[in-house]
């Protein structure tokens, strides 16, 4: 099942996507996607209400408009961009466990929404194509054997970085990483008992050309070991969404390098799970 967050006649709603039909329909009552979340889906599929809109519509946002608390991002999670990135800082081993650091709240924004270029802050804007888990069981210390059942839903993301900002704080990423509006999300949520967490395609285009193109088999943590080393010793709650890093081809590793300009589009795409469209602006 593909769940949306979308505005429609003044009003937002979560509805259920039918992408082949290109259409969504509201679930009565219900007022946000963690809502949603709760409910089984027997109980969503009775709400469902008429009349059934056209996607072109209505405007999809992001999932969760306001997430709980920060987005979890796992780094170096594909080897082959832990490689290219060896030549643009200190020397450093290939970690045994992930890299873990976090997105701002105020970093999510829509599956189509303009993504400011932050021109006074940053001259190294970046894209990040990644797979999206939202969790939906909570839990502290989940065996890797069972993390995937506390899997609500995965979608498509883009960890937009600032080169230069996550440089210049110590080492620590988050500034960088937590620029308003980057974090695009969506374009929906696609149910876990849909989705094989390990037989996507991850793409990411800059103005129609290929970026990024790799396969999530080759994940150095799989989802379910990322869920299990999160969660030790700290809750995950219904909700936390963790994007499970990116493939090669960040244009910071390209020679010469290539950062977002204004005008550009960047397109996202997991396979299965949807593709986001976003322009960057001044
Ligand atoms: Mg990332």
């Amino acid at each position: 099942m593909k769940l949306a967050t979308f505005s429609c006649d003044g009003a937002i709603g979560v509805g259920v996507v039918d992408d082949a039909r290109q259409t969504i329909q509201r679930v009565h009552g219900a007022a946000s996607m963690l809502e949603l979340a709760q409910l089984p889906v027997s109980e969503i599929l009775e709400r469902l209400e008429e009349p059934r809109r056209r996607l072109d519509e209505v405007r999809l946002l992001a999932p969760f408009l306001q997430p709980r608390r920060n987005i979890f991002c796992i780094g170096w999670n594909y080897l082959a961009h832990f490689e290219e990135g060896k030549d643009t800082r200190p020397p450093v081993e290939l970690p045994e466990r992930p890299s873990i650091f976090t997105k701002a709240t105020t970093t999510v924004c829509g599956p189509y929404d303009d993504v400011p270029l932050h021109a006074g802050t940053t001259e190294r804007l970046d894209w990040e194509a990644e797979l999206a888990v939202v969790i939906g069981r909570g839990g502290a210390d989940i065996a890797e054997q069972d993390a995937l059942e506390h899997v609500f839903a995965y979608a498509v993301a883009n960890d937009i970085s600032a080169r230069d900002v996550q440089r210049a704080h110590g080492g620590q990423w988050f500034k960088g990483k937590s620029l308003d509006g980057t974090c695009p999300l969506g374009p929906w949520l696609t149910t876990s008992d849909e989705v094989d967490p390990a037989a996507l395609n991850v793409t990411c285009r800059l103005n129609g050309q290929t970026m990024q193109h790799a396969h999530t088999r080759q994940m150095i943590f799989p989802v379910a070991r990322i869920v299990a080393e999160l969660s030790r010793g700290m809750t995950l709650l219904s909700g936390d969404v963790i994007l499970t890093g990116t493939p090669e081809g960040i244009g910071g590793s390209r020679v010469p390098p290539v950062f977002l300009q204004a005008g550009d589009v960047l397109e996202t795409e997991v396979s299965g799970l949807g593709k986001l469209r976003n322009r960057i602006v001044p």
